[in-house]
């Protein structure tokens, strides 16, 4: 018998809620929806809107005139947007307010000279669009041996992709701040992130085992995973309850969960119900 304790910060967040609710309003005007790239960084929720008509594109070439396209959450590249629209079809856009703020960012800096560095993963593909917004020109540095490596420059603008940890963000200031005379620094990390990692992190550690929910192409589970991992070794990374293992309760008192901002309470929903067949119960122990 052990006791569950679930964050409260676990699942969508409001960005992703925004995204998933105008595909769905989109859903109830057309049969056929088009999503440019994967709405959220979730295979089983994907997978439900495949159900009901969305279907995922990832090339301008396969829209044509008339189709509608949804912007996902973590948004596309300003010359994909620019492209999609030229081919006429009907743009809706669900980047997220605060994704949208760090690509209007990268283009003001550019605008004002700033040579524009990114905290974030290059291949990740909000990044690739905060890069195109600043003109292509933004370097992404992933750690602190890119920003050894950054080169000299009058003026400086630095910004993090928005699912960073903030800690990780903040302790690079101050070597990015030797590669230039002026730094200009917004903070761009997601409250709804950060406040999501900081549960995790208190969760981890009450817990003997931590699991943490979300699509293992979602980086802001990853990084929730790797965070609660440095507090507890115990700490697995699960898409669904099917990757659990029994064998990780032995002997364990306290579990704790945790999700990312892509995973679907009825994912989450799940997931307890399986370690709550398994001997859990509810509660702080
Ligand atoms: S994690 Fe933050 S930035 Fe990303 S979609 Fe959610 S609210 Fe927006």
């Amino acid at each position: 018998m052990f006791n569950i304790r679930v964050a409260e910060s676990a699942g969508f967040c409001f960005g992703v809620k925004r995204a998933i609710n105008i595909v769905e309003r989109e859903l109830k005007r057309s049969k056929l929806v088009y999503t440019f790239g994967e709405i959220i960084h979730n295979r089983f929720e994907v997978d439900r809107l495949a159900s009901m008509g969305v279907q995922v594109v990832n090339r301008v070439d396969d829209i044509k005139k008339g189709d509608v396209v949804v912007i996902r959450a973590h948004g596309i590249p300003f010359t994909e947007e620019r492209q999609l629209k030229m081919k006429g079809a009907r743009v809706v856009d669900a980047t997220c307010p605060l994704v949208k703020d760090v690509q209007q960012r990268a283009r003001m800096l550019r605008d004002e000279g700033y040579q524009v560095v990114v905290f974030g993963n290059r291949e990740h593909p909000e990044v690739k669009a905060i890069v195109d917004y600043s003109y292509g020109s933004a370097i992404v540095v992933a750690g602190l041996e890119d920003v050894g490596v950054l080169g000299e420059f009058d003026k400086l603008g630095f910004i993090s992709q928005t699912t960073k940890p903030m800690n990780d963000f903040i302790s690079l200031i101050p070597m990015v701040f030797q590669h230039t005379k002026e730094l200009r620094v917004f903070n761009t990390v997601c409250p709804a992130t950060f406040q999501r990692q900081d549960e995790a992190r208190k969760l981890a550690k009450w817990a003997d085992v931590m699991i943490v929910v979300g699509g293992y192409n979602s980086s802001n589970t990853t990084n929730l995973a790797l965070i609660c991992k440095e507090v507890l070794s115990n700490t697995y990374h699960v898409e669904s309850e099917s990757d659990i293992d029994r064998r990780w309760f032995l002997e364990v008192s306290k579990v704790g969960v945790t999700a990312g901002a892509s995973t679907p309470q009825w994912m989450i929903n799940r997931v307890v119900k399986f370690l709550l067949d398994i001997g859990g119960k509810m509660g702080n122990g």
